[in-house]
């Protein structure tokens, strides 16, 4: 699929013209507007999830919300992801990793050798993530000859609201490109905009987000029709991918009838297990 395959399949006609709305800002854009030559703000293709954790191209939004998202708000999800899964390793796999001696930080390479073994080589200038030459200095200077054992320390460099908002973000794309204009039409979702269009204030509720293994469910990516007690939602599944790690999220909107879209959370929120949670039908 190409941009004006996504152009297509989610615009609209007005006075013969045919537009497409960016589902986060809410702004009209043309097909002209896919080129980048032509205007400032032009539409670009969105991956969902994040590109960094292994996701593709299913829609189009304006580069201002595109670039505003990639500079702002998705590396708190791609650094979490990270953070999360700082001290998994596969045998065989280089992994860069920040190690800590006596307060003295350096970037490194670790390869697990065997079970509790991990092999390091510190970053030297001619590498990516080299260390400057005074901070090498400084750690050999605190390291004790034959020393073996230095901590593997992640630095949390990311706001969990803000990694939580990403994820928001994916869900509601992800509902985009299943049924189109009704998320921008219905007010089940202007909560969801709010928030996206404002990530510097947490408005949406937490419990939207669950883990597929903690909420003990197996269920294959996309979008499905589900109902919890007597509430209908929808269900977006998604799986997050670094460095061979891989978690499947499940996230939870409202549908467009929704005549009480917060119902779903106060429900979510006393939900430990998915036990009662019934899947309908996949879109
Ligand atoms: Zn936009």
């Amino acid at each position: 699929m190409n941009s004006h395959q996504f152009f297509h399949d989610n615009s609209f006609k007005k006075k013969g013209v045919e537009y497409y709305t960016c589902p986060i800002c809410g702004d009209d854009f043309t097909e002209s507007d896919l080129k980048k030559s032509k205007t400032k703000n032009h539409l670009s293709e969105e991956h969902v999830p994040q590109n960094a954790l292994g996701g593709k191209v299913i829609v189009l939004t304006c580069k201002d919300c595109n670039n505003d998202y990639g500079q702002n708000v998705d590396h708190h999800l791609v650094n979490g992801f990270k953070f999360e899964n700082y001290f998994k390793f596969k045998q065989g796999e280089k992994y860069a990793r920040q190690i800590n001696n006596g307060g003295v930080i350096v970037n490194a390479e670790v390869e697990l050798i065997k079970e509790d073994t991990l092999d390091v080589k510190i970053y030297d200038s001619k590498k990516k993530r080299f260390n400057p030459p005074s901070t090498i200095k400084n750690f050999t200077s605190t390291t004790s000859q034959g020393q073996t054992q230095y901590l593997v320390t992640p630095e949390k460099n990311f706001d969990d609201d803000k990694a939580d908002i990403a994820i928001l973000k994916n869900a509601y794309l992800m509902l985009f490109e299943k049924i189109g204009r009704k998320v921008i039409q219905s007010r089940s979702y202007t909560s969801v905009r709010r928030q996206l269009n404002n990530y510097h204030v947490r408005t949406f509720p937490k419990h939207f987000v669950k883990k597929a293994k903690i909420f003990n469910m197996d269920v294959e990516n996309g979008v499905y029709q589900v109902r919890l007690g007597s509430v209908r939602a929808y269900m977006c599944v998604f799986e997050l991918e670094s460095d061979g790690n891989i978690e499947k999220y499940l996230t939870f909107l409202p549908t467009e009838t929704s005549q009480q879209p917060f119902k779903i959370y106060e429900l979510l929120k006393k939900q430990e297990k998915g036990d009662s949670l019934k899947v309908q039908r996949k879109l």
